[in-house]
């Protein structure tokens, strides 16, 4: 009953154009010193819609017909402007690969402008591939098709994982030639979120000891995004403790399901705790905790298990740029909740994987010799685990199609005879739980080789996969007939496929 009440309630809000989006650019009405403004760049070849997301539609109350009109590749392809957009390039900094880098900045991307539903929520248009900007440096300005699918894929992905992301709402293409290390075509993507600003945001106006922008900045977030925060003392510290939370819960998030970001840089890092800014991320195929999915990651700083560290350091980077608005000790007590926060997620998430309902002790060891059982045997993350759910607790049962996962049979046995001493334990019934798992171990994600052979068949103009992919990825957890090949290990060509920042 309460299902129908919502769908009328949503049937009867009105659906609006292009012509009709609202916009509130708050951002637009900060000082001049925090943004270009400019107009995107049109590709010189016709703009074609791709692919395009409805339930993003939805958040800006955009009636999904309006992806059949040619006018809207024109927008999304930045042909034109929409009534009361007021385009702009964001100005950053920060630091890439551990060394401050003084300015960095929307080189690509242009926020069109801040779209408003009717729930009272305003949701940036960022149009990805926009062409140059004054913060382009060296580059064209443009993302080449086979980045903005992977975005596109991967923001649908986190969603459909329950992580927090920035959302994708269209990809738009063109046969506008691009040149990487191969000549390909250029896209552009519309990427929304509650707000783009990154910890590099304030790193830039504390390094140029631009402390007045310094507050403007913390002061417009806060007020716009933490506004619980608006009138309570030492204001700027728990705004930084209430960042540290969400990163330290992304991260924990991040590592449960086996993903890599690949480019933790802090003008990467979102301060809503936003998966943000994709590049060559990676779910992990085989479980190998030094996974590094950036190919150009040549020290590994990014890799698998030093993500949640790098979390803390980027934290730390955010600290310091808070120093004239904060209390030394008072940010330093927030850097200190990091790691006992994730912790706690992390190991919350990880006994939920495992179909633990109460957290005993020896949990964490008994979580840290299974992944170092998969470690040493080279197996699927993803796969084991949902096979995990099939678990039989049963004296005497072999739990023969999981164990044939392990190269160490014995040493799996063994484990197997704790686990289920663990589940019987807390009185764990095998259906009940397998349930329970499912809804936490996904069956399909969005492994490299999956994306990359969409991809190809993009660059040949056969757009069909990304939408087979798109709809599995929707709803990771649930069996959906006809995908089963999507929920299979890599084949051998799709193994350790290399993704590096060029994009
Ligand atoms: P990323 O590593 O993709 O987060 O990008 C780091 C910085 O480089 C950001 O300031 C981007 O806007 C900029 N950038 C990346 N690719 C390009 C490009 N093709 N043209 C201009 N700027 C770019
Ligand atoms: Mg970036």
């Amino acid at each position: 009953m309460a299902k129908a009440m919502k769908l009328m309630v949503q049937r009867d809000m009105p659906q609006r154009t292009l012509e009709t989006l609202s916009f509130d650019n708050t951002y637009a009405r900060l000082p001049q010193a925090f943004y270009a403004r400019l107009n995107p760049t049109p590709f010189s070849e016709p703009p074609y819609l791709i692919h395009a997301n409805r339930s993003a539609a939805e958040l800006i109350d955009l009636d999904p017909e309006q992806f059949e009109r040619q006018e809207l590749a024109e927008l999304f392809g930045g042909k034109a402007l929409a009534p009361g957009m007021e385009p702009l390039a964001m100005l950053y900094s920060g630091h890439q690969f551990g060394v401050y880098v003084p300015q960095l900045g929307d080189g690509r991307a242009i926020l069109l402008g801040e779209a408003t539903n009717q729930r009272g929520q305003r949701w940036d248009l960022h149009l990805k591939g926009a062409g140059m900007t004054p913060f382009s440096r060296d580059g064209d300005g443009r993302a080449v098709l086979r980045s903005t699918i992977r975005e596109y894929l991967c923001c649908a992905a986190m969603q459909g994982l329950g992580i927090a992301t920035t959302q994708a709402l269209c990809l738009v293409g063109s046969d506008d030639k691009v040149y990487r290390e191969q000549i390909e075509t250029g896209a552009m993507l519309v990427r929304m979120a509650p707000s783009h600003v990154r910890f590099g945001m304030f790193e830039v106006f504390y390094y140029r000891k631009q402390h007045e922008h310094l507050k403007t900045l913390a002061d417009y977030v806060i007020e716009q995004h933490f506004s619980h925060l608006r009138d309570t003392g030492e204001k700027y510290a728990q705004f930084f403790s209430e960042v540290v939370e969400r990163t330290a819960r992304l991260i924990a998030q991040w590592q449960a399901v086996g993903w890599a970001h690949g480019v933790m840089n802090t003008d990467n890092m979102s301060i809503l705790g936003l998966t943000l800014d994709y590049g060559p991320y990676g779910f992990m195929d085989d479980y190998d905790a030094g996974f590094i999915c950036n190919h150009s990651d040549h020290n590994g700083r990014y890799a698998f298990n030093q993500q949640p560290y790098i979390g803390l350091w980027n934290l730390s980077c955010l600290a310091q740029a808070l120093l004239p608005l904060a209390e030394k000790e008072a940010l330093k007590a927030g850097l200190e909740t990091y790691q006992p926060l994730f912790d706690r997620e992390y190991q919350e998430r990880m006994r939920a994987k495992c179909g633990l309902s109460e957290a005993q002790a020896g949990d964490d060891e008994l979580i840290r010799d299974f992944l170092g059982l998969l470690q040493g045997s080279h197996a699927d993350y993803s796969i084991v685990f949902r096979e995990l759910g099939a678990f039989s607790s049963q004296n005497g049962a072999v739990n023969e199609t999981l164990r044939e996962h392990f190269l160490n049979r014995e040493r799996f046995d063994e484990w197997a005879v704790r686990y289920r001493d663990r589940l019987r334990g807390e009185g764990s019934r095998d259906d009940e739980r397998c349930t329970r798992m499912n809804r936490v171990n996904p069956k399909y994600v969005l492994r490299n080789y999956l994306a990359q052979a969409t991809i190809e068949k993009a660059q040949h103009k056969d757009f069909s996969e990304i939408d087979r992919l798109f709809t599995a990825l929707q709803t990771p957890f649930t069996e959906q007939p006809g995908m089963e090949s999507y929920a299979l290990p890599p084949p051998n060509w799709g193994k350790h496929l290399t993704v590096s920042c060029s994009s």
